[in-house]
């Protein structure tokens, strides 16, 4: 199988589901209890959280374990709830995580701005100067786009933002970014980020949220304290453990160079056969929005899928929303939207398979225009 919808989920590592099951079949323990194999649980814990700290250049704060991506951006928005006073701006490129928290406290009479993104994917960044002032309480900006891989200035962004509301919190949806932007979590000056296992060669069901020293925020989940104090809920073990084993296989394999000589190269082939590159500008490697045109993405999904080759359209997460919000806030017209494929590759992904399936795309393309699928 050639495998390109990278940016949805990504296969497992062997040695991270070996990890996992050394934590569930050795070291199943509940990490909260006080005799010594729970106390082992509990340092096991924390030696994965070190490791995942290291990996991703996180000294400058903490790291909280949750259980996926999704829940960390809830938290984060959530902690403007009481803070009615201020206003909130993030940008309409955020992911329906971000996006529909701050939805909700729209709803809830808080003052949310949502800041333009421009054709190439990316924040308009007069259009955040003009959005951030001295009330502004917290800033949401997504550091690579789930839909077109557009990379967004966030230590510019950070820099501007205390400047003008030196009391603000800066956050950033990490999911896509986390090593796969080649720089440091501590680098880009934010307050906090959202990362996700999943994405990394580990499994679903567990993410984390990044506090940079200093900074305090109130816990979205509360019971039993773990997490010191900020995430309740007994933490998941084995799954920490392959977070940590899946970060360090990723940064053995990662190819920064090779993951955009791939985008280019694919990009290259596309555009000599008169597809369109959506939002091409500052790009992660690993990520390339298409539009094929006169070709809906779901039939073409479903067609090369019988050459055993599996593509993208959109955001995985979006359910059964209908329409893509993101393209559509880049000026993307419905017909356009509907032809558009998402192909996002992975430390794991071959050259020589990527080009031969973007061939295969291209061709089934051809037949289904023609009539001939
Ligand atoms: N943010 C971005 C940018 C994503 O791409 C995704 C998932 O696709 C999420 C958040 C949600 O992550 P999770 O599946 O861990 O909830």
């Amino acid at each position: 199988m050639i495998y390109l919808d990278n940016a949805a989920t990504t296969k497992v590592f062997d040695s991270a589901v070996e990890a996992a099951k050394t934590a569930m079949t050795e070291c199943y323990f509940n990490p909260n209890t006080t005799y010594p194999i729970g106390v082992k649980a509990n340092s096991d814990i924390e030696k994965h959280r070190r490791a995942i700290s290291d990996a991703v250049g996180a000294k400058n704060g903490r790291l909280v374990f949750t259980s996926c991506a999704t829940e960390s951006n809830n938290w984060v928005l959530d902690c403007c709830r009481k803070n009615a006073k201020g206003n909130v701006v993030i940008s309409a490129g955020e992911h329906s995580s971000v996006y529909e928290p701050a939805m909700r406290l729209k709803n809830r009479g808080i003052d949310v701005r949502i800041v333009a993104i421009g054709k190439d994917g990316t924040i308009d960044e007069k259009a955040f100067l003009d959005a951030v002032d001295e009330h502004t309480t917290l800033v949401s900006v997504i550091h690579i786009s789930n839909e077109t891989g557009a990379v967004n200035p966030i230590k510019r962004l950070v820099e501007f933002t205390k400047r003008i509301a030196p009391r603000a919190l800066f956050h950033s949806d990490g999911v896509q970014g986390l090593l796969k932007a080649n720089t440091s979590i501590d680098s880009l000056g934010v307050d906090l980020y959202s990362a996700s296992a999943h994405k990394l060669g580990a499994p679903k069901g567990i993410g984390l949220l990044y506090i940079k020293n200093g900074v305090n925020i109130a816990p979205l989940i509360v019971g039993g304290g773990q997490e010191q104090g900020l995430r309740s809920g007994t933490q998941n073990t084995p799954y920490i453990a392959a977070f940590a084993s899946a970060l360090d296989e990723c940064k053995k394999m990662i190819d920064y160079a090779k993951s955009v000589r791939v985008r280019a190269e694919l990009s290259k082939i596309f555009i000599k056969n008169g597809c369109k590159i959506i939002g091409d500008g500052n790009n992660s490697g690993f990520i390339l929005c298409v539009c094929v045109p006169g070709v809906k993405a779901e039939i073409l999904q479903n067609a090369v899928s019988s050459y055993n080759i599996v593509i993208g359209k959109g955001a995985a997460c979006s359910g059964s929303h209908r329409g893509n919000r993101v393209l559509s806030a880049m000026g993307l017209s419905e017909k356009e939207i509907e032809c558009c494929i998402r192909i996002s590759t992975f430390v794991d992904t071959k050259y020589e398979d990527a080009i031969s399936a973007a061939k295969i795309i291209l061709d089934t393309a051809k037949r289904i225009r023609s009539g001939n699928v």
